[in-house]
């Protein structure tokens, strides 16, 4: 993409409404405007990195056999009358009323959508075990939206329902988004660890919250350090399930809500870690809760009805821009992980209009491009400070800047954003050094 075709519009100063360095960061490098409180337009380089990150999700979630579908975002109050979460779920819930005073909402997630779903098809065991899931928009009318996407009003989710025969096939469900939850925030460039949770108003009695460590996280939790560096199980078989999941549980970690500093103190004193958190998934088995009240019963190998048991999965895709951010910064802006960057890297043009330049930076965009790679070039007519800046605060991993003087000796000078490192390589050095980097 060239930057004078695209749509960027970086803003100078930090706008005031944003206190973190996400929120600032998605404001200033043109990626998220607000139209209302917590309700956001997402600008052509915000969705890149939103689509980027809700595609790692997909794969996770194909990969531990979860199937996509996608429920829509209006629904009707009769699913929620019938399990009595109408009523329970309090102002949080936008309630619609339509031309003939039908009661609507839209969706501030989907259990009873699914469950009533589920049993208008599924009568046996034998199609059983299912996990179903979609990638959609969410609203909750939060009482403190904030931070920008973080605690947005309206935010994207990955949420996955699960439908098992009994409590101990539901369980492995659970395990199995467990580990996928562990691979998809690894992929992410994030280090999420698994805490015991509150099940709130999903209900349930195994809960596990995922989330990452931030001083501006808004949990406050308390967890065994072992568990933040802990690797990315990868593929896991079923026998080996549970082992990987105890592997993590069997360390302490929670949120405030559910610390026990009893337990906590028995956690060798050089391995306690409290600190903040950002919450970026949840997953729920929450048995037969929906299932009992809506009557979502399958017939058993011996001929009796059986409750179906259910778990529900949780992945704030939206939050997650900001919490990478949160995440991978430094003074000047974003660095983006390579997993999720909206381009992998920039080209600086020093010299617009002068024919050297410009013919250097049109062979290595075209260059790039032949390579599978997906370049921003910069090539408007501004300050080279201003261009610096600028892509510093976008955070491309790798910038590639081209400027009469490195012409005269042959050179581009290519910078890694991360570590600042910078060499003077080759045209052909350039492009071989940069998609070595991406395959
Ligand atoms: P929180 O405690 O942060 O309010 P929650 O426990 O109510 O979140 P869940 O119902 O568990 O949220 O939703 C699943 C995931 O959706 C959360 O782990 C979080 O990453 C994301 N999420 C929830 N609320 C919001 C929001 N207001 N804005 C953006 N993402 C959200
Ligand atoms: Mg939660």
């Amino acid at each position: 993409m060239r930057l004078t075709d695209y749509f960027l519009p970086v803003l100078k100063e930090t706008p005031a409404e944003a206190t973190i360095a996400s929120h600032q960061f998605m404001l200033r490098a043109g990626m998220v405007k607000q139209d209302s409180a917590g309700i956001y337009i997402w600008l052509p380089m915000g969705l890149k990195v939103l689509r980027k990150i809700e595609n790692i999700v997909r794969e996770e979630q194909d990969k531990a056999g979860a199937i996509e579908m996608l429920m829509p975002t209006i629904q009707s109050a009769a699913h929620w009358k019938e399990t009595g979460r109408y009523d329970a779920y309090g102002p949080e819930m936008l309630r619609i009323k339509d031309r003939g005073d039908r009661e609507l909402l839209y969706g501030p997630t989907n259990e009873d959508m699914i469950t009533d779903m589920f049993r208008g098809y599924v009568k046996s065991y034998k199609d059983l075990p299912k996990c179903l899931y979609h990638i959609q928009w969410k609203f909750r009318d939060e009482r403190r939206p904030r931070f920008g996407v973080m605690r947005g009003r309206e935010f994207l989710m990955k949420d996955a329902y699960s439908f098992d025969i009994d409590k101990d096939a539901a369980v492995k469900s659970y395990n199995r988004q467990f580990v996928a939850y562990l691979n998809t925030y690894a992929r992410l460039g994030l280090k999420a660890v698994p805490m015991r949770a509150d099940t709130g108003p999903i209900g349930g009695d195994l809960s596990h919250e995922f989330l990452i460590l931030a001083d501006t996280g808004e949990s406050e939790v308390f967890c065994h350090k072992d568990l933040v560096d802990m690797a990315a199980p990868g593929v896991v078989s079923d026998d080996d399930l549970q082992a990987v999941v105890d592997s993590r549980t069997s360390l302490y970690a929670a949120t405030d809500e559910m610390h026990d500093a009893d337990a906590f103190a028995k956690v060798p004193a050089d391995k306690q870690l409290s600190a903040r958190g950002i919450e970026v998934g949840h997953i729920f088995y929450f048995g037969t809760k929906y299932s009992e009240p809506m009557k979502a019963a399958v017939q058993t190998p011996d001929g009796k009805t059986a409750n179906i048991h259910m778990g529900s999965y949780g992945v704030g895709v939206s939050r997650l821009v900001g919490g990478i951010i949160e995440a991978s910064h430094d003074k000047d802006g974003i660095i983006w992980p390579k997993a999720v960057t909206p381009f992998d890297v920039g080209i600086i043009n020093l010299k617009v209009g002068d024919d050297a330049a410009d013919a250097a930076c049109e062979d290595l965009y075209a260059k790039l491009k032949a390579a599978g790679l997906d370049p921003l070039y910069d090539d408007r007519d501004d300050r080279g400070g201003q261009k610096f800046a600028r892509m510093d605060l976008i955070g491309l991993p790798y910038q590639i800047v081209v400027g009469p003087r490195g012409l005269k000796d042959g050179v581009f000078e290519v910078k890694d954003r991360a570590t600042g490192e910078k060499q003077s390589l080759t045209p052909a050095a350039t492009l071989d050094f940069i998609t070595a980097q991406f395959s």
